[in-house]
């Protein structure tokens, strides 16, 4: 049985989702990037959602944890005591069942966040160099998904 399929999964399935998106409408021709641009609200708020739901996992963690602990406690779940070695029951265990384990933390958000950021700023460039948007629209963008502009990148 499947001990834990931890929502980070979920979480970061949407960021790539959303980043690999983003690539494509920037590597597309200008009047691709102009039809996608007419959608510009949306993919910031997309974007903006989705690292919401990353930075606000470890709280959603600590919930879900906290729930099943609980449950387990005030109803002494037990588990069949399966081991691989023994191909079913441990011969070992002692009575054949034990107390389930609890999830564990086993993540790091940093480089998926890092990358859905880069992937709206670099579609932002790209609508930038084609004269979609100007500088002041650009930084506000920039402002609402938490990144700054690097000056280089707007040499056209
Ligand atoms: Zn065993």
């Amino acid at each position: 049985m499947t001990k834990y399929l931890g929502s980070l999964d979920f979480e970061k399935q949407r960021a790539k989702l959303i980043s690999e998106q983003l690539r494509k409408f920037t590597d597309s021709y200008a009047y691709m990037v102009a039809g996608q641009f007419a959608n510009i609200d949306f993919w910031i708020n997309e974007a903006i959602t989705s690292l919401k739901a990353l930075d606000e996992h470890n709280i959603r963690f600590e919930k879900m944890y906290n729930a099943q602990k609980n449950w387990i406690e005030e109803k002494k779940v037990k588990v069949p005591d399966y081991c691989y070695i023994c191909n079913g029951i441990c011969e070992l265990s002692h009575d054949g069942y034990i107390t389930p384990d609890l999830p564990k933390q086993k993540i790091d958000k940093t480089e998926i966040r890092k990358k859905l950021i880069n992937s709206v700023y670099y579609f932002l460039i790209r609508c930038y160099k084609v004269g979609l948007l100007d500088q002041e629209e650009m930084k506000s963008f920039c402002n609402q998904i938490g990144t700054d502009i690097d000056p280089y990148d707007l040499k056209k």
